[in-house]
């Protein structure tokens, strides 16, 4: 055995055993989101730090630092073994800037803002949040100090949701988005307004749960390696590639929000089962970032499922599933009704065009939580403020406002932009598709996702983390990203929906 593979070996022996730790710490969070009693509660809470705490100990030792730079130096090493160990180091010499006594202190910090959280939207009431929030705020502050930045002490959190993101970045993008969705909403403002009351009847919990897992399956999510559970906060997780899973919270008053839930997060559990084999606890078995995850969940929900194809092949079995529901409509009536456009309170439930200006309003919340323009005590009235400028709608109270998301608690500033950098890159990917495979629209008609899947697979998931969001565009398209794709495709949607 050669030096290179001997230390490679060293060095897989090393980083799976940090993998155990970090995905053992994702099954006590996934429990404490789904099973965990309340009562529970402090002690996971110090379980998980624990495991945050030790898996960041092994990761910074110095040896294991020699360990990469000596592999780094190796010459015969594979290409993906290369990649494996240039990820890793660069993954080391941001995570050694962190303390681990800081690492733990951030996982306590966010475990006690996620109970506070659960807590202040039981109460309706930010002001049970608020002092936690400043808390995670300073640490996260204290973070990106550490971590380092140019210009925003946001870009240093905006690097570690996708790589190279800044604000000098999304600010203009955000800007060129920003009035051509504002014509588009106004010109469907003045259009006849979609009922879409068929969605908004009584569906009973137990046949929507049926429902869901049934199209799941047929995306193509794999019930072998994943189960599905209710959470309050829809997410999906995975421990390896084989053990992928999802949630989903069901409104017995309104079936768009489990279903079009359920495809969101299966797109999310297709990308993590459609990782490489043989690379566990790797950079190369995960996912590219979390922009390139939100656009495989992006893409599946929005692309595939609330496409004239997608709902004309299901409203049959819809149908049968709720026979007395959709008595009265067919296919096209159900299609107009899931792709409503209508600015409301909630950000998961929002259509494709609104969707972004909650993105917006939580980017500048974030920036200025960061930068110290304002701190948690004004958020409330901000947020309202932004939601009547933007979206023209009166936010009635906390829970509908800003204690909606999940993400504050847990500690993640800089991921909202994920959102809809998420959705630009599902179009393109969309578009680019659609070149590769000429018939596959007429497949998706007829119920038969393999073929995207197949082209997801190939040329997305099967790369692990090789590239960059923008290097992998680039790769799969010859471009960077264009937002112009996005506003063409809501265009050409909304005119067709909307007569106009
Ligand atoms: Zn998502």
């Amino acid at each position: 055995m050669s030096t290179s593979t001997q230390l490679y070996q060293q060095y897989l022996e090393q980083i799976q055993k940090i993998a155990d730790l970090r995905y053992a710490s994702a099954v006590l969070q996934w429990d404490q989101e789904t099973y965990l009693p309340p009562k529970g509660a402090a002690y996971r809470g110090q379980q998980i730090a624990t495991l945050s705490e030790t898996a960041h100990d092994w990761f910074v030792q110095d040896a294991f630092g020699q360990l990469l730079q000596e592999l780094s130096a190796a010459d015969q090493l594979d290409p993906d073994q290369k990649m494996n160990v240039t990820r890793t180091l660069e993954d080391y010499e941001r995570q050694k800037k962190c303390p681990s006594a800081f690492v733990r202190k951030l996982s306590e910090a966010t475990n006690q803002s996620f109970h506070s959280w659960i807590k202040a939207r039981k109460e309706n009431d930010f002001s049970v949040f608020k002092a936690d929030l400043d808390t995670l705020v300073a640490l996260k502050k204290e973070e990106a100090a550490m971590l380092g930045y140019a210009d925003h002490p946001y870009d240093a959190l905006l690097d570690d949701h996708d790589k190279g993101s800044t604000v000098a970045q999304l600010d203009p993008l955000f800007r060129a988005l920003r009035i051509p969705l504002k014509n588009l909403l106004d010109k469907i403002k003045a259009a006849t307004p979609i009922d879409n009351s068929i969605l908004k009847q009584y569906f009973p919990s137990a046949r929507q749960w049926d429902l869901g897992l049934q199209v799941i399956k047929h995306m193509g999510y794999d019930m072998e390696a994943g189960r599905q559970d209710l959470a309050e906060h829809p997410f999906s997780i995975n421990f390896n590639n084989k053990d992928v899973r999802v949630t989903t919270r069901i409104d017995e008053n309104d079936l768009g929000n489990m279903l079009w839930s359920c495809i969101h997060e299966a797109g999310h559990a297709l990308y993590e089962q459609g990782l490489p084999d043989g690379q566990y606890g790797l950079p190369l078995g995960e996912p590219a970032s979390y922009t390139i995850h939100e656009s495989q969940s992006r893409l599946w929900e929005n692309h595939v499922g609330r496409s004239e194809g997608f709902i004309h092949h299901y409203f049959p079995l819809f149908k049968e599933y709720f026979p007395e529901q959709f008595s009265h409509t067919d296919a096209d009536g159900l299609y107009r009704a899931i792709n409503k456009v209508e600015p409301s309170l909630i950000r998961t439930e929002a259509d494709e065009l609104t969707y972004h200006f909650h993105v917006m309003i939580r980017y500048e919340i974030e920036k200025s939580l960061l930068d110290g323009t304002i701190s948690a005590a004004d958020v409330p009235a901000l947020w309202n403020e932004q939601y009547e400028k933007f979206l023209g709608i009166t936010v009635p109270d906390d829970k509908m406002g800003c204690l909606q998301d999940v993400h504050w608690s847990h500690g993640s500033f800089g991921y909202f932009p994920t959102y809809s950098l998420g959705s630009l890159y599902a179009c393109q990917f969309f578009h680019y598709a659609k070149k590769d495979l000429p018939q596959f629209e007429a497949d998706i008609a007829r119920g038969d996702f393999a073929p995207l899947l197949n082209w997801l697979r190939k040329k997305v998931h099967a790369e692990g983390r090789r590239y960059t969001s923008g290097e992998l565009c680039r790769k799969i398209g010859g471009e960077s990203l264009q937002p112009d794709y996005f506003l063409d495709y809501l265009l050409v949607k909304y005119s067709k929906i909307y007569h106009f």
